[in-house]
C-alpha cells in the first residue's frame, strides 16, 4: 500500500449554532489533535496515533470528553471510551469510569495489558489508579451551573427518573473520535465521551462499545461515530458502516446511505461519523445539523465545522487534501 499515513477525526455532531470565537477555538484544537496524532502515527502505529489525537482533545476541555465532559444528573463525571486496532481486532474500552481524564489512555492499557475488552465503573477506576491515570475529575463551575439550572425546574416533580428520557433529549453531541491509517496500511479507530448531559449514573452509551461507537478492521475500514448513543447502539452503526466500506464503493455514499437509513429507522437524524476505507479514502457525514471534523497528512492539516448543506463540498476538499489515496 502506497498511501500517506493519515488521520481523520470528529469533535461531535449536533445542532449547535456556535459563536465565531468559540468556533475558532474548536477548529484550532481539532487541528492540534490531528498534528499530535500524526506525530505519533508517522513513527508508530495507527492505534498510537488515535490515542494521541484523542488525548489531546480530552485535555482541551472544549469537548464533551475528558475534562470537558458533561456531568451526570448527580453532578458527577463518568466517562466512556473505546479503541480498536484494525490489524488484530484487539479492542480496549472503559465505561462509566470516574476520575479519569484520559479514558483513551486507559483504554489503550486495557487493550495492551489485559485480556479483557471492556472494564466498567469501579474496576476501571482501580486500574486507572494502578496505572497512574487517576486524578480527581469534577465538572467545571460553568458545567455544573449549566446542569443545575437545567435540572432545577425538573426536579420539582417526583417523576424525574422516568420523564427524563423524553424531557432531556439534548441535541448536543460534542464527543470526540478518530480514525487513522499508518504507513504499514493498518487502520485504527477510537471514540471518547462524557456521554449525554444529565444522564442517569451508570448509563453507558455507544462510545465504548465496539461496533456501535467505533470499529476497525484492516480488510473493512475504520469508523468512529457520534450522536445519540442509545440510537447508535440499537443500530450498531459503526459495524454496519464498516461492512460496506471495503467495497470499491465511494465511502461517502456508503456512510450517507447508512446514516440516512438510520434516520428513517428512528424518525429523526441523531448521528454522524468519520470513516476511512482500507485504501485510505475518507468520508464524514451527519444527519444532525452540523459536524466538527479535521483531517491531515504530513502535507497538510485542516479542520472545519460543517453544516449539512456543506457536507459534500467539505468532503471534496478533504479528498483533495488527502490526495484521494
Ligand atoms: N454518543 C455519545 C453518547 O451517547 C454522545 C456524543 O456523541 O456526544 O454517549
Amino acid at each position: 500500500l502506497n498511501v500517506l499515513p493519515r488521520i481523520l477525526l470528529h469533535g461531535g455532531a449536533g445542532e449547535w449554532r456556535i459563536e465565531a470565537r468559540r468556533r475558532a477555538h474548536i477548529e484550532d484544537s481539532l487541528r492540534e489533535a490531528v498534528e499530535a496524532g500524526l506525530a505519533k502515527l508517522n513513527k508508530g502505529s495507527a492505534l498510537e496515533g488515535v490515542v494521541a489525537a484523542l488525548t489531546c482533545l480530552e485535555d482541551s476541555g472544549l469537548f464533551n470528553a475528558g475534562r470537558g465532559s458533561y456531568p451526570n444528573i448527580e453532578n458527577d463525571i463518568e466517562v466512556d471510551a473505546g479503541l480498536m486496532d484494525g490489524s488484530t481486532l484487539d479492542t480496549g474500552a472503559v465505561a462509566a469510569v470516574r476520575n479519569v481524564r484520559n479514558p483513551s489512555k486507559l483504554s489503550y492499557i486495557v487493550l495492551k495489558q489485559t485480556k479483557h475488552v471492556l472494564l466498567a465503573g469501579d474496576g476501571a477506576e482501580r486500574l486507572a489508579k494502578a496505572m497512574g491515570l487517576w486524578r480527581r475529575l469534577e465538572p467545571s463551575p460553568e458545567a455544573a451551573e449549566r446542569a443545575r439550572s437545567r435540572l432545577k425546574e425538573h426536579l420539582k416533580s417526583e417523576v424525574w427518573l422516568t420523564s427524563l428520557r423524553r424531557k432531556y433529549r439534548f441535541n448536543l453531541h460534542d464527543t470526540v473520535g478518530c480514525v487513522a491509517l499508518d504507513g504499514d496500511g493498518n487502520l485504527a479507530a477510537g471514540t471518547s465521551t462524557g456521554g449525554t448531559p444529565l444522564k442517569i449514573p451508570g448509563r453507558v452509551g455507544d462510545s465504548p462499545i465496539p461496533g456501535a461507537g467505533y470499529y476497525a478492521s484492516n480488510g473493512l475500514g475504520a469508523v468512529s461515530a457520534t450522536g445519540e448513543g442509545e440510537d447508535i447502539l440499537k443500530f450498531c452503526l459503526s459495524f454496519r458502516v464498516s461492512q460496506d466500506l471495503s467495497s470499491s464503493a465511494d465511502p461517502f455514499k456508503v456512510l450517507q446511505r447508512i446514516l440516512e437509513e438510520m434516520r428513517r429507522a428512528f424518525g429523526r437524524g441523531t448521528a454522524g461519523a468519520v470513516v476511512l476505507n482500507p485504501a485510505g479514502k475518507g468520508a464524514f457525514y451527519a444527519t444532525t445539523n452540523a459536524i466538527a471534523v479535521a483531517w491531515g497528512t504530513k502535507r497538510s492539516v485542516r479542520s472545519c465545522m460543517t453544516e449539512r448543506e456543506e457536507l459534500v463540498r467539505f468532503n471534496q476538499m478533504m479528498r483533495r487534501d488527502l490526495g484521494e489515496g
